[in-house]
């Protein structure tokens, strides 16, 4: 039997077919194997880069003419010259074994990683893939285009002194040329500098119906590199590869578990992507297709973004518009240990929020980790807000952050914060320039790699002892002895004035002060630990006139706020006004109910004389009903409006209603006896209110006219939360609950548990008047405070009377 084998005349084409021919013919020693030299258009044109000539099979169509007119029986190629798909009736055979995958760089540079090569090193490839690769693995390096066959190009990199020339692995070895006198190898490892999909595998391309051909290759095919090729084929298929796009793959064989590592890009070369992917050799051609698929989409689809923004330096007031902004609007919160935790609550409620810090007990997560995860989110498309403490560049290794997410592509922005330096001072009354004492400030880690007294510092004392502007020292808390000591042994006055300045801006804020020699004692009295700051210089003096925070008069008290998160900005801004810390614990939310039958009630508003508005929510799902059923507040007319409570009867004006009647106290039994002397038999009575309202009203004015009641919103229990009371309760930190209503008292216990009652009442109970103070008894809560006016107000009133006692 003669079997005629079609190969290309390049010296490379001709060696691989000859080591084929010679790999059969022993396993066949029957058959008589002839080359057929076939010339194709790639060897033709060889002045032009190849994705130019703008052919797919460029190296192949000719060959494949040749099997299908039966001019040969086998087309040998290699493999990574392939195209995707393959003229009809044509097939490829199982594959002989695989050559080395790898592609190397030759170089006249005596290395051994491409991480050596010289800074601004010129090197020539003509490939997509090497391009991205080389791009990625080395910014600095000039990268300039190359053809012809290995020879050729060897020959170029000696003439034109370039630094390196890539190519594979594969055919250098099989033409003998892999190790040089002239010049050093470095291989490129298939998993970080991954080679074109089959690469060092041969292609046998046979007539799909020649059987014959086919039986011999089997004979000589390799197992591990059917899966490799089969991985990797399947992936380059999936993307319609050819070499105008960036494409490459490798399946990395481990006993029973296979890896395919993909790249795959934009033509231009503006996007390129990695990944990987783990599974069963069986599985091979299928993990091809999903590597595939999961490039492509990371490709063409909208990247995510990451912000990393600095969240200021305690006060939740002091986060940018900016950062708030975003906040509101990620999918991913990834925050840490000094970011103010209530931001949380602007956070999408269905916002992955990972925390990342260090916290009781347990570590915080590795800088590399975090790095890791925000690629990650990122290259998932997801709008990331990265909130640290202060600024995101002061001793935040926010840099980092910003740099790994560079190098994987992922777009992001920075978000200045408020540092402590600046903001921390400020909040402690002190200004971190004056112009009576200062022209400079210098800011200093304090985290010493030494901390022995042995001479030894990473720190140059001299210098800093000479310092005339203020100092500020970060994470130094530790080494405050060591730090005064060494100042004042390195010609500071001993005198000097120093702060040390614990969760400024915070409520748990506490300032010391004292001077180089007598701080250390003061803060150690204290118990002053981290985080805090160190404020060496006179501008310390200035704290006695400029301090202003850690004096208001709630200062220092946490406050838990139970009310909806939508009822609760008042009260927040209230605390927050007089130096308190609300914690925002929403218990409730409100939800709209029975839409068509209040809707009703609107489009009849005529045949009523009184409305009765109880609450802010009331009137909220009125006019929502209002504006479904097309009107405004001409509705209205006549009609006679009595609001409970100021802040029912202000909703009620921005909407352009003046309440007729607003009962001095707000409690039913009040409501009943003023509006009683208003109403005749002839009146008619409508209340749009909670469904969780009490009867006594309806009933009390049923009994002079007729009262419709329409339940229009409903309270249930708010089930999301950002915060964790009963640790604040165990730990004692709380100062006072504030309860506006029986409901919220009912879910506040169900959330803690009824079995913290304890727990809750180490804080002081403020109910805002007496049928919240009778839920409280009832469940087992100590009212320490009840508000005299059953308001907001009132309440805060009432918290200020008791925190100056
Ligand atoms: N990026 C942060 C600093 C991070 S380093 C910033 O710009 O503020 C951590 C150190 O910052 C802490 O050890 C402490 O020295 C200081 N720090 C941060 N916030 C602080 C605060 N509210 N009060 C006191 N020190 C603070």
């Amino acid at each position: 039997m003669n079997i005629k084998v079609g190969t290309r005349g390049s010296t490379l084409a001709r060696t691989q077919s000859q080591w084929l021919i010679d790999v059969l013919a022993k396993a066949h020693p029957q058959v008589n194997f002839e080359m057929v030299i076939i010339k194709t258009k790639g060897d033709l044109v060889q002045d032009k880069p190849l994705d130019k000539i703008g052919d797919k099979g460029l190296f192949t169509k000719e060959l494949e003419d040749a099997l299908l007119s039966g001019e040969i029986d086998m087309a040998i190629h290699s493999m990574k010259d392939m195209p995707s798909k393959l003229p009809e009736g044509l097939v490829l055979t199982v594959p002989p074994v695989r050559e080395d995958a790898r592609d190397v760089l030759l170089t006249p540079h005596r290395i051994t990683a491409l991480d050596e090569l010289p800074k601004g090193a010129v090197v020539a490839t003509g490939s997509k893939r090497r391009i991205a690769q080389l791009q990625k693995l080395r910014p600095d390096v000039e990268i300039v285009g190359i053809r012809g066959n290995i020879d050729t190009r060897i020959r170029k990199m000696q003439e034109q002194q370039l630094d390196g020339i890539i190519l594979a692995a594969a055919g250098l070895k099989r033409i003998g040329r892999l190790e040089d006198s002239a010049y050093y190898t470095v291989a490129l490892p298939e998993t970080t500098f991954i080679p074109a999909p089959a690469q060092g595998i041969l292609a046998v391309e046979v007539r799909e119906d020649n059987q014959t051909v086919k039986e011999l290759m089997a004979v000589i095919s390799d197992p591990n590199t059917i899966v490799q090729m089969s991985a990797e084929r399947s992936f380059l298929n999936a993307l319609n590869g050819s070499c105008h796009i960036p494409v490459g793959a490798f399946c990395e064989i481990e006993s029973a578990e296979i890896t395919l590592y993909g790249l795959y890009g934009l033509e231009d070369g503006s996007r390129v992507v990695t990944r990987s992917i783990k599974g069963a050799p069986e599985e091979a051609e299928n993990l091809g297709k999903q590597l595939a698929k999961a490039c492509y989409q990371a490709v063409h689809e909208k990247p995510g973004k990451v912000y990393l923004a600095g969240g200021g330096c305690g006060d939740p007031g002091l986060l940018t518009v900016k950062a708030k902004d975003i906040l509101t609007k990620a999918d991913v919160v990834v925050y840490d240990a000094l970011v103010n935790e209530s931001f949380l609550n602007d956070a999408r409620t269905d916002a992955e929020i990972i925390y990342v810090g260090k916290r009781a007990g347990n570590h915080a997560m590795r800088q590399e980790d975090i790095n890791a995860l925000l690629v990650q989110k990122g290259q998932e498309g997801k709008l990331v807000l990265r909130l640290k403490g202060g600024d995101p560049y002061v001793f935040g290794r926010g840099g980092e952050e910003g740099e790994d997410l560079y190098d994987a592509g992922v777009p992001f922005e920075v978000i200045p914060g408020i540092t402590s330096v600046i903001g921390g001072l400020a909040y402690a009354g002190i200004p971190i320039t004056h112009r009576d004492c200062v022209s400079s400030f210098h800011v200093i880690t304090g985290h010493l790699k030494s901390n022995a007294y042995d001479g030894s510092s990473d720190l140059d004392w001299p210098v800093l002892g000479k310092l005339k502007g203020t100092i500020v020292f970060l994470m130094g808390v530790k080494n405050l002895e060591k730090i005064c000591d060494e100042l004042v042994k390195n010609g500071m006055n001993p005198e000097m004035p120093v702060a040390v300045v614990h969760r400024a801006s915070t409520p748990y804020q506490r300032v010391v002060t004292g001077n180089l020699t007598t701080i250390y004692d003061i803060a150690a009295e204290a118990k002053i630990t981290a985080p805090s700051l160190i404020v060496v210089g006179e501008v310390v003096n200035k704290r006695q006139k400029l301090r202003f925070f850690d004096e208001k008069p709630l200062f220092g008290k946490n406050i838990i706020v139970t009310r909806s998160r939508e009822q609760s900005s008042q009260m927040v801004e209230k605390i927050t006004e007089l130096g308190g810390n609300a914690i925002e614990f929403p218990t409730i939310k409100i939800v709209p109910i029975n839409e068509a039958a209040c809707d009703e009630k609107v489009k009849c508003l005529k045949v009523y004389s009184h409305i009765i508005f109880t609450s802010i929510n009331g009137v909220e799902v009125f006019f929502d009903s209002l504006a479904r059923c097309g009107k405004d507040a001409r509705a209205f007319g006549n009609l006679h409006i009595t609001a409970i409570g100021e802040g029912t009867k202000n909703a009620l004006l921005a909407r352009g209603l003046q309440a007729d009647f607003v009962p001095d106290k707000y409690v039913g039994e009040e409501l009943v006896s003023g509006l009683v002397p208003l109403l005749t038999k002839d009146s008619r009575v409508l209340i749009p209110r909670s469904k969780n309202a009490r009867i006594y009203v309806v009933e009390e004015l049923s009994k002079i006219c007729p009262v419709d009641e329409v339940q229009s919103y409903e309270t249930i229990r708010e089930d999301h939360a950002t915060v964790d009371p009963l640790a604040m309760l165990n730990n004692k930190e709380i100062d006072y609950i504030t309860f506006t209503s029986s409901t919220t008292v009912e879910f506040f216990v169900e959330k803690i548990g009824a079995a913290h009652i304890d727990a809750i009442n180490t804080a002081k109970c403020v109910s805002i008047g007496p049928q919240t103070s009778k839920k409280c008894v009832e469940l087992g809560i100590t009212v320490d405070i009840e508000a005299e006016t059953y308001t907001i107000q009132g309440m805060l009133d009432a918290i200020l009377k008791d925190s100056q006692k």
